[in-house]
């Protein structure tokens, strides 16, 4: 495990945020990290993320790292700060109609696929490109596009997670050239977990999402 602070230390020459992931931790194992000034916290599960919201301070800044199903958008869009985990026009679009109910424009990340494992989500390269350049895509004022995520394959070849991560900033930059060069907002690369984050910042990670690391071993999830 390692100290909030000591971790923020590392970020900090590269200016890469951190975003604790805290799925599975309870309330006060969550507030000892807020005690220490962090407000930014993921959730992968939108049911847990809720509840937590519920009962801790309105300041926390929460976000979406898990696959997100349409069905559930409607409960967290009044409050959710980024969405890193947007997979389909579908979920963007049900993202975009519910913000517009709640009078916001939501920040969301474009999630690829980079892993070789076919157990994650996320769009291909192409699949995204084409959304973008569509006029459906162009129609959704309440949702705001801030970057892009991505989760590397979990092996212990390191040179397979830099390839990994070295992909999606490609895609970042291709997107950023094509599609949002006059977007200033568009600039997050989030990258890197607790096993493989310095491989992401060496590789331009803006985000990091660290959960284990901070919190220790989860039981499940
Ligand atoms: C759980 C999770 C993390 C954090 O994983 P750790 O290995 O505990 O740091 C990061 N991103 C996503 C999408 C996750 O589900």
């Amino acid at each position: 495990m390692k100290e909030l602070q000591e971790l923020l230390k590392e970020l900090e020459p590269t200016h890469t945020s951190l975003v604790a992931v805290s799925k599975t931790h309870a309330p006060e194992e969550i507030m000892e990290l807020y005690d220490k000034g962090q407000r930014d916290f993921g959730e992968n599960r939108v049911q847990e993320m809720i509840e937590k919201y519920e009962q801790m301070p309105k300041d926390i800044r929460w976000h979406l790292i898990g696959h997100l199903q349409t069905n559930k958008v409607k409960y967290i869009t009044s409050w959710v700060h980024l969405i890193h985990s947007v997979d389909s026009f579908k979920v963007l679009k049900e993202i975009n109609k519910r913000a517009a109910q709640d009078n916001r424009v939501i920040d969301c990340l474009l999630q690829f696929k980079i892993a070789e494992e076919d157990t994650k989500y996320g769009f291909e390269p192409e699949e995204a490109y084409e959304m973008l350049r569509s006029e459906k895509f162009r129609n959704l004022k309440n949702i705001r596009i801030t970057g892009v995520m991505g989760m590397a394959t979990f092996t212990d070849d390191e040179a397979q997670v830099r390839r990994e991560f070295r992909q999606l900033r490609n895609i970042f930059q291709h997107l950023k050239g094509n599609f949002f060069a006059d977007q200033d907002s568009f600039r997050e690369i989030s990258m890197g977990m607790s096993d493989d984050y310095p491989i992401a910042l060496e590789e331009g990670s803006t985000m990091v999402r660290i959960g284990s690391l901070l919190f220790g071993e989860r039981a499940y999830g």
